[in-house]
């Protein structure tokens, strides 16, 4: 037998907070995933034998830079940037590019980990990365955050390519700063090609790719109502967030005939008990993002909505429940309220929102509980089909779109349903994430060979 460090889950987890200090965010993601793979790979030597999940748990590669510009009043800013590749076993490392003043090394390492599997679960072939800048948006000029873009690109481009490393946009990044990057690397490579997604249409973006995230959630939410013979009419939804995934999630929740009751940012939530209809969603898509005002002001427009302030929403009644901000949004108090409250299912529209206290608590209540992994792969999925759109130099129609992320999601979902199926007929969700996203990316590893 080769030599191996056969150890069991908390030695496995010693040596990754060894290795990883001061990296809580990164080690709580690694524990999720290690605590599922365990026990898969307990009679599985070849996995063992060739420290597979070890070799996942580590970087391919972390490229960390300075990005020095210039604010409007001539004073000279300097910020981090980050490309964290984590690995391209089955295709180009793929995953967003955050700007937000809370990134770090962690917080990269984290959704870069998780990005694997997530990307290994859509069933197209893409690795997983993620990058970012600790660079905080707001309140700075359209002309300063066009020049940090242009600064982060004069280094970024170094790393990135079609084949190589195709980001895309995540907090802070939509498809303006997506612009500024793509023009900056235009410029300095001479290459027109698909090196980031999340285009604008007129250049080479695809259809449906800012609605996917938050569509895909609500499909795959469909998806494992189903398992239960229920659907969204007439259900009442919670969801946190008011950008890009939670507006679009709202948007879908109300198509499907269900009442979305609270949206929120990091000032606190508003509670609106009529609905927020797509007429109020419109209110809130302009409100945050052209505007960039607070979700506060909403109760201006809509007096018979309140604002709680410095809080989150998960103490509203409600069905089903879609955390759309970020991570650890959701703690083991908040999972408590929504399962005594009576909700019946959670959809992560964000990555990892949800503390490891919250999942114990899901898991137990047998509640159907998505983890975003899973649940929110609709946004790279479809980033996935804009790199094909992009090298067969065409563009797909609307409906080919949608049904190809329908399918998606419930290829997905049937995924997570074979893996995570327990005795008596429980879906446990991470756990089907979780082992379908490692085994693929494992028997590719295999098939290398130690590189
Ligand atoms: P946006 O920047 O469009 O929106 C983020 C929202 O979350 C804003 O309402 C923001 O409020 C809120 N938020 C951010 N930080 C906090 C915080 N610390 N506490 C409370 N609220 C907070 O980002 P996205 O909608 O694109 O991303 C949301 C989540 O979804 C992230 O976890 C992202 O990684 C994940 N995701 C996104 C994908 C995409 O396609 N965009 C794909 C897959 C996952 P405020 O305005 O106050 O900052």
């Amino acid at each position: 037998m080769a030599v191996t460090d056969h150890v069991d889950l908390n030695g496995f987890m010693e040596g990754v907070k060894k290795r990883n200090p001061h990296q809580p965010e990164f080690v709580q993601a690694v524990q999720e995933v290690a605590e599922d793979i365990f026990d898969f790979i307990e009679d599985k030597e070849e996995y063992h034998s060739a420290q597979i999940l070890r070799r996942i748990a580590e970087p391919d590669r972390v490229v960390s830079f300075r990005v020095c510009w210039e604010d409007d009043n001539g004073n000279v800013r300097v910020q981090r940037g980050w490309r964290v590749q984590n690995n391209n076993a089955i295709g180009p490392y793929k995953g967003g590019i955050r700007f937000h003043s809370s990134v770090n090394e962690s917080v990269l390492k984290f959704l870069a980990f998780e990005q694997t599997f997530k990307n290994a679960l859509t069933g197209l072939p893409m690795g997983g990365g993620k990058g970012g800048s600790n660079f905080n948006p707001k309140g700075k000029s359209v002309r300063e955050i066009m020049r940090f873009c242009q600064s982060f690109m004069i280094e970024l481009y170094r790393h990135i390519g079609p084949d190589v490393d195709v980001p895309a946009g995540d907090i802070g990044v939509g498809g303006r700063e997506i612009g500024y990057m793509f023009g900056q690397y235009k410029r300095i490579t001479n290459h027109w090609n698909g090196v980031l997604t999340g285009k604008g249409l007129e250049w080479g973006g695809s259809l449906i790719r800012t609605e996917a995230t938050g569509y895909g959630a609500v499909y795959f939410l469909a998806n494992m109502l189903a398992t239960r013979d229920q659907d969204l009419e007439g259900k009442t939804a919670v969801i946190s967030g008011s950008g890009n995934v939670a507006t679009h999630a709202a948007e879908k929740i109300v198509q499907m005939g269900g009442k979305v009751l609270t949206l929120s940012d990091s000032g606190g939530f508003i509670h609106d008990p009529d609905g927020i209809d797509q007429e109020k969603i419109d209110w809130v898509k302009k409100h945050k993002t052209y505007r960039r005002g607070r979700i506060e002001e909403y109760v201006e427009a809509f007096p018979k909505a309140t604002f709680h302030e410095g809080k989150t929403p998960w103490g509203v009644e409600c069905d089903v429940a879609l955390p759309c901000a970020t991570q650890n949004e959701l703690l083991g108090d908040d999972a408590k309220k929504l399962v005594d409250n009576g909700c019946i299912a959670v959809s992560e529209g964000a990555n990892m929102p949800t503390d490891l206290e919250g999942v114990h608590i899901f898991k137990e209540a047998k509640l159907l509980y998505a983890p975003g992994k899973a649940s929110n792969a609709g946004g790279v999925a479809v980033s996935g089909l804009e790199m094909s759109q992009n090298s067969e130099r065409r563009s797909w129609k609307e409906e080919e779109l949608q049904q190809m992320l329908k399918d998606i999601m419930a290829g997905i979902h049937k995924r997570c349903e074979e893996y995570g199926k327990q005795d008596g007929g429980y879906i446990d969700y991470v756990k089907g994430a979780n082992i379908a996203g490692f085994k693929k990316v494992a028997d590719a590893m295999l098939a290398f060979g130690v590189v």
